[in-house]
């Protein structure tokens, strides 16, 4: 069977993307004239002079808590993080979930908070992220190709395509 890659003609621009799980804490000061808010962690009115503002919720100081280890989260350094309706110190969150992928150039495991390169279902290192036939590195719209999982830069792909279109006939 000959194979050909369909997604070897597919081009994109490059961008680089941040994974976003974290968000963050506010600390607000209570107006005494205003009505008091609801604690999403306790669902008991907030009578405090401050509570915390985070993912669009209001908490009590002692309720904002990380579900793993209990410490506040108001004062580990003011950003949270959550996934599958966990709310995580960084710390913890790291633990658990500190891993976006395995880059598919040199295989290795990308921690959560790397920037990362995405081409088609793949994640790359930044600095994984090059021809990997000359290694020339890629700027943010330039085109590059993959071909048989590949990434490559326009010159070697169109070389590539050459070879392939001209190979001498075997006699
Ligand atoms: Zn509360
Ligand atoms: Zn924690
Ligand atoms: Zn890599
Ligand atoms: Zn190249």
């Amino acid at each position: 069977m000959q194979a050909e890659d369909v997604d070897g003609r597919r081009e994109s621009g490059c961008g680089a993307e941040r994974l976003k799980y974290d968000s963050s804490i506010q600390m607000l000061s209570v107006q005494p004239d205003t009505k008091p808010k609801g604690c999403a962690g306790c669902n008991r009115k907030i009578k405090d002079r401050y509570l915390l503002k985070a993912l669009d919720k209001y908490w009590h100081e002692d309720c904002l808590k990380c579900a793993c280890c209990d410490c506040r989260l108001g004062e580990v350094g003011s950003t949270l993080y959550t996934k599958a309706n966990l709310i995580l110190c960084r710390r913890d969150y790291l633990r658990l979930f500190g891993v976006t992928g395995n880059c598919a150039a040199c295989s290795k495991l990308i921690p959560a908070f790397e920037m990362v390169m995405r081409a088609k279902d793949n994640v790359y290192h930044l600095d994984c992220f090059a021809c990997q036939l000359c290694n020339q590195r890629f700027c943010v719209g330039d085109k590059f190709f993959l071909k048989n999982n590949m990434i490559l830069c326009q010159t070697d792909y169109e070389e590539g395509l050459m070879k392939e279109g001209y190979a001498p006939q075997v006699r």
